[in-house]
């Protein structure tokens, strides 16, 4: 029987089979996927393959992973060099900025841009709390608007409280199997809560069977949205790893330098300060935002400290 994992903490999963049942499941033995070491085998999203395993209990033994099309990882807290398989078979993900109380930093919307973009997941930005926008924070979220239409990338503004903006993320995540995430206190179970009160009593019910002592917060899950599509819910992860990126892939993550750099003069050209370097000329000639290129050069920075 074919399922779909909606939650999985890494010793037990609850899956919906194509018939809508929700069952409580556990995997048999190791699984080794693409010869991944990761330290969850199974992950929200995954197709999977099922078996009754006690009649009449309602759990489920998953017996097979069917073909991921995508997934996101993030490094393990306790093993820097194991991944963790957050989510898979995405179709978009959905970052939630706020401009003002917390204010995200665009060096943070970067990094979780280039992250979509390296596991070619398509990503949208939500600026939420423009209830809270004085004149400095409006003119900033037109600023960073333009840049980021520019570069091809969606942005919404959203007030949950005024509910400016709302039937337009609706619409966004309509059909699709939609990955959240963003800093706490951005407003993200706020949404998902005033939006769609139904989904709160769903999660209460999964989380009940949980048992005592789980900390439900800490793992992804998703839910099944009213009107058709499926959120992924992902408490408590700030951000996803940039884990396996290279200081010379890093530019093809930016796809206004990417569409640039086969005129560049050397083809390993970190567009630094080489001769004849076509990113470095559109940022001089203002056709690549500097605000962009800093964050280019600061993740660049980042990744060289990792290998020393
Ligand atoms: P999460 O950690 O991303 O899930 O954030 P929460 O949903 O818990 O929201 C954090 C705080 O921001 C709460 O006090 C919400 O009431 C508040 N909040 C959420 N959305 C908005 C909004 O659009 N405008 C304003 N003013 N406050 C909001
Ligand atoms: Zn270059």
């Amino acid at each position: 029987m074919k399922a779909l994992v909606y939650k999985s903490t890494g010793s037990w999963y609850v899956v919906k089979t194509e018939a809508g049942q929700v069952l409580n499941a556990r995997i048999k033995g190791v699984f080794k996927i693409d010869g991944i070491t990761s330290t969850n085998p199974i992950a929200v999203g995954d197709e999977v393959e099922v078996e009754t395993e006690n009649e009449g209990e309602g759990t489920v033994m998953i017996t097979e992973i069917l073909p991921r099309r995508n997934y996101i990882t993030r490094q393990s807290p306790s093993h820097k060099k194991q991944h963790h398989i957050v989510a898979s078979n995405l179709d978009q993900s959905l970052l939630f900025a706020t401009l003002r109380d917390p204010k995200t930093s665009q060096g943070f919307i970067d990094r979780f841009l280039v992250t979509c973009e390296a596991y070619h997941i398509p990503a949208l930005i939500v600026f939420n709390k423009a209830d809270l926008y004085k004149k400095k924070e409006q003119e900033q979220y037109e600023v960073l608007q333009a840049m980021y239409n520019d570069i091809g990338y969606t942005t919404v503004l959203m007030s949950v409280p005024k509910g400016e903006g709302v039937e337009e993320v609706k619409d966004l995540l309509k059909d699709k199997i939609t990955l959240m995430s963003g800093h706490s206190g951005v407003g993200k179970s706020t949404f998902i809560n005033s939006i769609f009160p139904e989904l709160k009593l769903k999660t209460q019910d999964v989380s009940g069977w949980s048992g005592k002592g789980m900390h439900t917060t800490t793992f992804a899950e998703m839910f099944d949205l009213p009107f058709g599509g499926k959120i992924i819910d992902t408490p408590g992860m700030r951000e996803f790893g940039l884990v396996d990126i290279s200081k010379q892939e890093l530019s093809h993550y930016f796809p206004e330098m990417a569409k640039r750099i086969n005129d560049c003069q050397f083809n390993n050209c970190l567009h630094i300060n080489e001769p004849g370097c076509a990113v470095k000329k559109a940022v001089e000639d203002g056709i690549i935002y500097e605000e962009r290129f800093f964050s280019y050069y600061k993740i660049l920075e980042s990744i060289e400290e990792k290998e020393y």
